[in-house]
């Protein structure tokens, strides 16, 4: 499986800066496409901007489109929401599910996250299920145990198909957009305990071939060396410094 590279652009950029961004990146990836070759790079504009970011996706080979959330249901009375249905049939292939910052204003539980991530799967979607502990949760000594419970939570009786892939970011909810990222050493660690509970979630041939684990948390183009020498990290999910084309390509070309 290749290396991942998500853009998560959030509430940040107007749509004519959201679009001008994309048609940065994506062009600059055009150009040197050959050296992007092992990286698959999903960017993640607001809602607003999916329609026309993904015709120019549709453009460049190495750039996929991604959703900051989606909707369980396909269709309803439901309103200001978007089904992953729809978000598929515009061009879309990837969602982010559960990031903290919907846990944490708008009171998603591990259990919308649940019934996101069979949304996405049903609509052929790519979930990106973001996991991780609050600095509360932390100095408690509860970590790994809240971790592991987001991860067997969201994945609860799903069967998997072979097409199906699916992501998941550990975010430590304290380090996002601080500029500080944890030691690649904990990443590391971290990403093995996930590991763990996906393998006792799936069967193991689709946990080992289907499914790809993320670092995101105040990765910029100086600190990602380190994650990158990480055995367990196949990419990473990226927020402040998505948000400048060269910033992000540093990144990219970091990791290809
Ligand atoms: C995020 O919000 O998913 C994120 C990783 O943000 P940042 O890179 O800014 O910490």
């Amino acid at each position: 499986m290749k290396k991942l590279l998500v853009a998560n652009w959030k509430m940040n950029l107007s749509p004519v800066e959201e679009i001008r961004l994309f048609d940065d990146i994506g062009g600059a990836i055009e150009k040197k496409k050959k050296d992007f070759g092992n990286l698959e790079i999903v960017l993640c504009p607001s809602f607003l901007t999916l329609v026309q970011s993904g015709r120019s996706a549709k453009r460049t080979e190495s750039l996929s489109l991604g959703a900051q959330d989606c909707f369980w249901e396909d269709r309803g009375a439901f309103t200001g929401e978007i089904s992953a249905f729809d978000l598929k049939k515009i061009g879309v292939d990837f969602v982010i599910i559960g990031h903290s910052e919907r846990r944490q204003h708008l009171k998603e539980t591990n259990n919308m996250v649940h019934q996101k991530v069979k949304a996405a799967l049903k609509a052929g979607l790519y979930p990106i299920i973001c996991v991780g502990e609050t600095f509360e949760e932390r100095q408690e000594g509860r970590k790994d145990y809240v971790v592991i419970q987001q991860v067997f939570n969201a994945l609860e009786g799903i069967k998997p198909d072979k097409k199906d892939k699916i992501i998941i970011a550990y975010e430590p909810v304290w380090v996002i957009g601080s500029g500080q990222a944890v030691d690649p050493k904990e990443a590391e660690y971290t990403n093995r305990v996930i590991r763990q509970a996906v393998i006792d979630s799936f069967p193991f041939d689709f946990a080992t071939h289907n499914v790809r684990f993320l670092y995101g948390g105040s990765i910029d183009e100086k600190n990602v060396e380190g994650f990158i020498e990480q055995k367990t990290i196949d990419g990473f999910l990226v927020g402040g410094a998505s948000l400048k084309a060269k910033s992000f390509l540093a990144i990219a070309e970091k990791m290809s």
